[in-house]
């Protein structure tokens, strides 16, 4: 698998292509790569004659408080996945080829990062904007592929594209879990084996908040609280969020009565994790 570092690597390469007339689909990581980065990059095979994938803790998205330092880093073993899943090429720069001396640009957007992990996560947003825009600038590809698991990410980015004309096409591929349930992600990793036993609350909520919706219940409320007291029954889980907002805005909602996003944060001991369901319209 070809690993590129540099901006003039990756856009020599892409150029290349582009002569060659093949279409370019995109996946943007932060590395530590399993079955969920997986599931984009072989849509995104499927779709393009050409797949980049970037791999890069982006230090801008985290909070001062947050895990750049220890976030889980294994190059080899995602080249590994890229090449089974069908990507052409890894693009892995080190911060200051991103950011280079006396960096001052930042892209940001208000209202649909008001709720859920922009309201936890203050930083969190204008560092996803910014670096996803310096990509989309960098590989200029035709379709991008992100995963529902980041659903507020995903409504961000797709919101992102339409106020700045970027043309990209975004697409939301589905949530990939562990089989009892666990939604995958690169934290995982953090888990003891009895903090991954506990997780399991996180998947079990969902799965109880997408039958109360689907038995009929409209009240955010009635939903959300049983919600809640269901993940307060689990002794080492601690809420962050459990919220029901509407898909566009991302603002909360009182009833059901639009597509929304059931979604939540919660600490298992000091690891925070996310899933969340969509809830389309009756
Ligand atoms: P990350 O490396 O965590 O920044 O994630 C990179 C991309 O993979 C994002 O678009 C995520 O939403 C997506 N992703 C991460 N975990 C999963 C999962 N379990 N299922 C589907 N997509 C995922």
């Amino acid at each position: 698998m070809k690993i590129v570092k540099t901006v003039e690597e990756i856009r020599n390469q892409v150029s290349e292509w582009r002569k060659e007339g093949f279409s370019v689909g995109f996946v943007p990581t932060m590395g530590y790569l399993h079955e969920g980065h997986a599931s984009l990059i072989k849509k995104s095979s499927e779709n393009n004659d050409r797949t980049v994938v970037s791999v890069f803790v982006n230090p801008m998205q985290f909070g001062a408080n947050e895990d750049l330092d220890s976030y889980p880093r294994d190059i080899e073993h995602d080249s590994k996945i890229v090449e089974e899943s069908g990507g052409d090429i890894i693009f892995n720069p080190e911060p200051d080829e991103m950011y280079k001396n006396g960096f001052s640009s930042f892209v940001d957007m208000t209202v649909l990062t008001q709720e859920l992990c922009g309201l936890s996560r203050p930083v969190h947003f204008r560092g996803v904007c910014t670096v996803v825009t310096k990509l989309f600038n960098i590989v200029k590809p035709d379709r991008a592929y992100f995963g529902q698991k980041d659903a507020q990410q995903l409504a961000v980015i797709k919101h992102m594209v339409r106020d700045l004309n970027i043309d990209i096409e975004i697409i939301g591929c589905p949530i990939v879990r562990e089989e009892n349930g666990l939604a995958k992600s690169s934290r995982n990793t953090y888990l003891s084996d009895e903090e991954k036993k506990s997780a399991l609350i996180l998947s079990k909520t969902i799965f109880m908040g997408i039958d109360m919706v689907k038995n009929g219940e409209r009240d955010c409320n009635i939903i959300l609280d049983a919600m809640k007291k269901n993940i307060e029954s689990e002794p080492l889980a601690k809420i962050d969020y459990v919220k029901i907002v509407d898909l566009d805005t991302m603002q909360m909602i009182e009833k059901i009565d639009r597509p929304a996003l059931c979604a939540m944060a919660v600490y298992i001991g000091k690891t925070r994790l996310i899933d969340n369901f969509f809830i389309e319209q009756d």
